[in-house]
């Protein structure tokens, strides 16, 4: 039996569960407790039966975290995940969870194999990923960025980190840049044909 996650590929036409399937912490449900002491409880039920359960420490809020209390192979495992604040442009600011992983901001974040992140991380996201390789491609790009060059410009080597993983680093980055460029030029170039094509039956 393969853990959450490892189940089929799904067809196009077959809706993917598995960001269903995967507990998640959902930001906009956990806002109000913020800050309170007392713990939230998230159970998932399966065919009207309770399949998994976990809880939420949401009192260190105003520290910049909040802690999640769940079981991974019969072993109680806590994790802490980081808070950020984003400025509204019409004042205040909207609370964001920290991807662990790729250090971008999310509403939800998900627990597979024992470890909370963003469903890109997690790959959760494999039928939208594979119809838009353009955000695959962005989130990637993203993800270097923040988390292998530690949100350094790609031309300036991170302290201490070796030339020649620096410059590994920023042939992977490259690579996703020249990918993500190539779709763009294909787009171009297909609708050019489709718009300005002699062809009659691409006449309307
Ligand atoms: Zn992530």
């Amino acid at each position: 039996m393969g853990g959450i996650g490892s189940g089929r590929r799904y067809k196009s036409n077959e809706r993917r569960p598995d960001v269903e399937i995967c507990p998640a912490v959902d930001l906009r449900v956990l806002k109000p407790h913020l800050g309170s002491d007392v713990l939230v409880e998230q159970k998932i039920y399966r065919n009207n039966s309770l399949n998994y359960k976990f809880l939420i420490d949401p009192s260190d809020a105003k520290e910049g975290f909040i802690a999640v209390h769940f079981r991974h192979q019969g072993n109680h495992q806590t994790q802490q995940i980081s808070l950020t604040e984003m400025p509204c442009h019409l004042g205040g600011s909207r609370p964001f969870l920290l991807c662990p992983e790729c250090r971008e901001q999310f509403l939800v974040l998900y627990l597979k194999d024992g470890a909370w992140a963003c469903k890109h991380c997690h790959d959760l996201a494999y039928r939208s990923q594979r119809l838009n390789p353009r955000k695959r491609h962005l989130h990637a790009i993203q993800k270097i960025e923040n988390k292998k060059l530690k949100g350094a410009p790609p031309d300036e080597k991170p302290y201490r980190m070796k030339s020649k993983k620096h410059l590994a680093i920023v042939e992977e980055l490259a690579a996703h840049h020249i990918a993500h460029l190539k779709l763009a030029q294909k787009w171009h170039h297909d609708l050019k044909n489709k718009y300005f094509s002699k062809k009659p039956d691409n006449k309307i």
